[in-house]
């Protein structure tokens, strides 16, 4: 059974291609997977949207 109390909340995994640092953030409009999107933080990589995908939150 399906609660109602459960919402689906997309997020980004973004990825850096030179030093494999892993971000995760809430989804955005306009996120394509492999769109490279930011500068890393902790080298200078360019940050790359690896995965989309959703997670259940449970509502109280
Ligand atoms: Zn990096």
């Amino acid at each position: 059974m399906f609660s109602k109390d459960e919402i689906i909340v997309a997020y980004t995994l973004e990825k850096c291609k030179s030093c494999n640092m892993e971000r995760k953030r809430k989804f955005k409009k306009g996120d394509y997977l492999f769109t490279e999107t930011s500068k890393c933080d902790s080298c200078d990589g360019i940050m790359q949207i690896e995965k989309i995908f959703g997670e259940i939150i449970e509502k109280s």
